[in-house]
């Protein structure tokens, strides 16, 4: 789209980062005329992160997570035990759970939940490749860690009846009432898993 006014290249710009999620053109353009802004370093530094993650970044062949060489880290770390995978939606859950130094097992990346609204099903993710996993390894036990949301609950489910058949055992992760929430606004799918899950104290 040309702006009028603005030099070919700075409409470029805005296009691209318009493009990202959650941006929108208001930002888009606050962002571009930032990086105008800024010293040239900046912006070749910028330039060279995105060519970078892009290039460098691969996926590990293990558990599917973002490395930089394949198996990952946490896959070829041998103080971890191969007992148990923990399951996650997003790279970023699993660097979630990884920072509450609670799981000291493997992690399984799905990239995403099945979702039949938004035509995604369980071949887009990768349930196989956690399947042949499964089959190989010494695994006892699955720790289901989608989203507390309608379809991280179904594609637990799923994951639940293809896996417990093997003999492994399949647990789902408690989900309560965030600290600080508010009973009264918390959605009836988290209240009522925090009523099933509940503990004695
Ligand atoms: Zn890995």
């Amino acid at each position: 789209m040309r702006r009028s006014g603005l030099p070919e290249s700075i409409s470029r710009l805005i296009e691209e980062l318009s493009k990202l999620p959650g941006i929108g053109e208001k930002n888009a353009t606050r962002l571009a005329f930032h990086i105008f802004r800024s010293p040239k370093i900046y912006s070749e530094n910028l330039a060279q992160a995105i060519t970078d993650a892009k290039t460098k970044v691969i996926l590990c062949n293990d558990c599917f997570n973002f490395a930089s060489e394949s198996p990952c880290e946490i896959c070829s770390d041998e103080n971890r035990d191969n007992f148990s995978i923990c399951v996650v939606e997003e790279p970023l859950d699993q660097l979630a759970i990884e920072k509450s130094r609670e799981f000291k097992g493997k992690y399984h990346v799905l990239h995403g939940v099945i979702s039949p609204i938004e035509g995604v099903g369980p071949e887009d993710l990768k349930i196989k490749e956690l399947l042949s996993r499964l089959e190989i390894n010494e695994v006892k036990e699955v720790i289901v860690a989608t989203n507390p949301s309608v379809e991280g609950e179904a594609t637990a489910l799923y994951l639940s009846k293809l896996i417990k058949p093997l003999g492994i055992e399949v647990s789902r992760i408690a989900h309560g009432i965030p600290m600080g929430g508010d009973i009264e606004y918390i959605d009836e799918i988290t209240l009522g898993k925090a009523i099933r899950d509940r503990k004695h104290i």
